[in-house]
């Protein structure tokens, strides 16, 4: 759940752009229906005033529902009032003859991509479907003379100029987009630049976060990545992974990251007041389904020299949707080197008990959504406490998150959940801060 609460700067970043999108789809809008509608005015032409008014305002709503962050249902209004506004016209009144050509079909051409890049957010039926229908209706009427004649003809000699005007305007429309899809792209290009840089150059560290037990001792910790960024400081991986999963970066960077946690606990296993340590590593879907994954993980362990059984992969329920054979097949394999398997943020994705059974798990984690609200929101005190009973259950270990304060703590423990992570005891730390907390710091 933290995932679409946090700030996803690719997500900031698109967003930003879908504004400004919208912002110039509006005004448009407004201009076009400005500039006709007087137009016709001085024609009294009243049935396309009237048409002129409509795309007046519903620029001006979409402008409007932009600025209260409606940017959703300001994109579905423009799209939806723009194909009927634009085939109603080229059915009913801009038939090409001899004399003027069509010219209005154009703008579906430039919609379509504006609805692509607007739509980004949306599923794929939405995203790839909208600027289909776009086409397939611009395909339509640029092939043929397709239109509806009616005794409403507006005159060739307004249609010839109106062709001019309205293909100016298609083509700013055209250079507007590939400007701002331009923008887009070389903004992501930079950030996966810097992404490719900061691993070649070590800024990225790993922090430590404890994990205890019901006495408030210490048994292992969370690997938590963070980028220790020249000119931004520490960024926190909320920012960056998306980013980095976006753009194939996270293979190696989580390479990175399980080579780094292998070398700390095989570190650990030295000192005999650390060696039982555990440590979770997060492992993303993109970088779970690499072919390779499974021998990487073990070529890792077999450079450091670290102990398998001390190390937990977590994985997130987003992993099990696709090809649940390959993920079972996969974790056996691991598993049966020694290494154990931690689910992730449990109940907040694809919760479907049955995959549970056939995995071969160590560790639940509920989710700090669910502790967050545990002693206020009875519906998070029951999802907590089947979570619970579910993993014991299954003989599984339950790790809670985001634990904050005592009471939190005391109605878990109450509730069979004797294991912690969360501010009450630590907040993830740099590794010797980490095992001054677990006092076996030999400083
Ligand atoms: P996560 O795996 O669910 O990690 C737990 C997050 O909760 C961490 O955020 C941690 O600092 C934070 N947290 C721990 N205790 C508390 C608490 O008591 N209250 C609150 N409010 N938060 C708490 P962090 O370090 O910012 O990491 C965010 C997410 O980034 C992680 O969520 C994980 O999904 C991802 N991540 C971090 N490191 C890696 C990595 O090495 N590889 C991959 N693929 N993802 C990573
Ligand atoms: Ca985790
Ligand atoms: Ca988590």
């Amino acid at each position: 759940m933290h995932n679409e609460s946090s700030a996803l700067l690719l997500g900031k970043i698109h967003a930003r752009r879908v504004r400004v999108a919208l912002y110039a789809g509006g005004s448009l809008l407004i201009f076009m229906g400005l500039s006709w509608g007087l137009f016709f005015i001085t024609q009294r032409l009243w049935l396309m005033i009237g048409i002129d008014v409509l795309m007046f305002v519903v620029g001006l709503t979409c402008l409007w529902l932009t600025k209260h962050n409606f940017t959703r249902s300001a994109s579905f209004l423009m799209l939806i009032s723009l194909f009927f506004m634009l085939c109603g016209m080229n059915v009913f009144l801009d038939i090409p003859n001899s004399v003027a050509p069509r010219s209005l079909h154009n703008f579906l051409l430039f919609f379509a991509l504006y609805a692509h890049f607007i739509l980004q957010g949306e599923n794929k039926w939405v995203k790839y479907g909208v600027p289909l229908i776009f086409l397939a209706a611009f395909l339509v009427f640029a092939s043929s003379n397709a239109g509806i004649v009616t005794n409403y003809v507006i005159s060739d000699q307004i249609r010839i100029g109106g062709t001019w005007f309205n293909n100016v305007i298609a083509i700013i429309i055209l250079c507007m987009m590939l400007y701002i899809m331009q923008a887009d792209l070389s903004k992501q290009n930079k950030i996966s630049r810097d992404i490719s840089v900061a691993l070649l150059d070590h800024q990225f560290v790993l922090y430590y976060q404890p994990v205890v037990d019901n006495q408030g001792i210490v048994f292992g910790a969370e690997a938590l990545l963070r980028w220790n960024h020249p000119v931004r400081g520490l960024v926190s991986p909320s920012e960056f992974i998306p980013l980095a999963e976006q753009s194939g970066l996270i293979v190696p960077l989580g390479r990175w990251v399980l080579h780094s946690a292998s070398q700390q606990l095989a570190l650990w296993a030295k000192n005999p007041l650390t060696a039982h340590f555990t440590l979770a590593v997060n492992v993303s879907t993109q970088q779970f389904h690499e072919v390779d994954f499974v021998t990487h993980v073990l070529s890792s362990i077999k450079k450091t020299g670290a102990n398998t059984s001390k190390l937990k992969i977590e994985i997130t329920e987003s992993v099990l949707i696709h090809d649940m054979e390959d993920v079972v097949a996969k974790m056996n394999e691991l598993k049966s080197a020694g290494i154990g398997f931690s689910l992730d943020d449990f109940g907040t994705g694809f919760s479907s008990l049955n995959y549970l059974k056939r995995l071969p798990l160590d560790q639940i984690k509920i989710d700090q959504s669910f502790v967050r609200d545990i002693l206020f929101k009875p519906k998070d005190a029951m999802i907590a406490r089947t979570i619970i009973s579910l993993g014991h259950d299954l003989g599984l270990v339950v790790i809670a998150e985001g634990v904050e304060n005592k009471n939190q703590r005391d109605f878990l423990i109450e509730n069979g959940c004797f294991s912690f992570q969360g501010f009450m005891f630590s907040e993830p730390l740099p590794v010797k801060e980490f095992e001054r907390f677990a006092k076996v710091s030999l400083d």
